[in-house]
């Protein structure tokens, strides 16, 4: 007889580096999602900013299930239609001329990493090694990624690290002046730190960080892997910016819950990726593409962008009335559904009580760090979908608060 699984199977059978919620979604649609007990929960999480076009979307279901019927993979010595057709529509739609597709957001970090490397390396020379990032960053847990995201509780314990690279504070123009040299390969910014409590770049600290890359000839790499794919309101956020790096990397949202990741970079800089230097088994693999195109396709239209706009500020309204109801949160922040709801002292640290609280009474939200209220849902969330898990967050926000 098949066993039914069950929650305590997680802390029986998988290794304990997760702590997952007590009840296990089973069905989705939109953004609405149903535990095995038939509980409904609004979805403002989305699988933490990756359902880019919410559960089981028609144009995804379509291009995973026709592809299905094709090809599933094939290796690198040969490529696919899906791979190419993707790679055409992201260079047509962004700085890069050459894409380089992996599995995830840390392998297109690694990917972005090595590459700033081996181009510094060998149009310079071997001291041109070093990079400079942020604290607070994340870029993904390879040990590479890990290192150069700037939180220590992730990269320690693990014995000797990478060399070479440097945290210095974000958003911090003379802090960024005082520590580029020469020898800097790449300075790696996320436009709007996700994981480290929604923290927006200012315009001003990017327009520098580019001058300045300019000026000691390092590369710009933007880690768009959270802020990608239509979540600012533009298709990528440099471009809501107006500041262009010379490595762009992007998952989640890319492949709207089938797992993708590309770096996108310039035709200089790709040349130093020659045949032999980088790979991945899956990396291009058509399944993944073919969903990939069809998030792209779907969300790259004036409609989608300009609905993410809108529907940011249905949130931010809702947050702000709701912070000014209850003095929960200090500051309601963020770029398009990438928002973030800054507790106020008297809540500091408890942002996880607001995630269970949240889905106690079925809305979905996400922590960033111990002290913000993260929502990252569908670009094409409805409305009413928005008004209703906000009634809900409401609740669980006054229950908190009440306790
Ligand atoms: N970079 C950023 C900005 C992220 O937010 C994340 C994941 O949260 C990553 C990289 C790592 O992505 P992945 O978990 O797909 O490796």
């Amino acid at each position: 007889m098949s066993h039914s699984p069950i929650r305590a199977d997680f802390d029986q059978y998988m290794v304990p580096n997760y702590a997952p919620a007590d009840y296990i979604p089973v069905r989705g649609v939109g953004s609405r999602v149903w535990d095995q007990a038939g509980k409904e929960f609004v979805d403002f999480a989305g699988g933490i900013a990756v359902n880019s076009l919410g559960h089981a979307h028609p144009a995804l279901v379509k291009a995973l299930t026709e592809q299905a019927q094709k090809v599933w993979h094939v290796s690198n010595s040969l490529t696919n239609e899906p791979a190419l057709r993707l790679a055409k529509k992201l260079v047509e739609a962004t700085f890069a001329d050459r894409v380089f597709f992996c599995n995830s957001g840390a392998e297109a970090n690694e990917a972005a990493f090595k590459l700033a490397r081996r181009w510094a390396i060998e149009t310079v020379g071997a001291d041109k090694h070093e990079i400079i990032a942020t604290t607070n960053s994340f870029h993904g847990r390879t040990f590479f990624t890990v290192t150069v995201g700037g939180q220590p509780k992730y990269s320690d314990g693990f014995g000797p690290r990478p060399q070479g690279i440097t945290h210095i504070a974000y958003n911090d123009i003379e802090a960024l002046k005082a520590a580029i040299s020469d020898k800097t390969a790449a300075v790696v910014i996320e436009p709007v730190q996700g994981e480290g409590g929604v923290l927006p770049a200012q315009a001003a600290y990017l327009k520098a960080a580019r001058e300045l890359c300019d000026q000691h000839k390092a590369l710009l790499v933007f880690d768009e892997v959270q802020t990608g794919v239509g979540r600012s309101g533009s298709l990528y956020a440099y471009q809501e910016y107006g500041v262009t790096p010379d490595i762009l990397t992007s998952a989640k949202s890319l492949g709207g819950g089938f797992p993708i990741g590309a770096m996108l970079t310039t035709e200089a800089i790709a040349r130093h990726f020659a045949v032999g230097t980088h790979g991945s088994t899956y990396g291009g693999n058509p399944l993944a593409c073919a969903v990939a195109e069809a998030v792209i396709d779907t969300v790259n239209t004036p409609a989608v962008l300009a609905g993410v706009k809108a529907k940011h500020d249905r949130f931010a309204s809702a947050l702000n009335a709701l912070s000014a109801e209850t003095g929960v949160f200090s500051e309601v922040r963020g770029m398009g559904l990438l928002i973030g709801a800054v507790l106020s002292d008297k809540y500091k640290g408890r942002a996880k009580d607001f995630m269970t609280a949240a889905a106690r009474e079925g809305v979905m939200v996400l922590q960033a760090g111990p002290d913000v209220v993260r929502f990252a849902p569908s670009l094409v969330i409805e409305d009413t979908d928005i008004d209703e898990g906000m009634a809900r967050f409401a609740r669980a926000v006054r229950a908190v608060a009440a306790a």
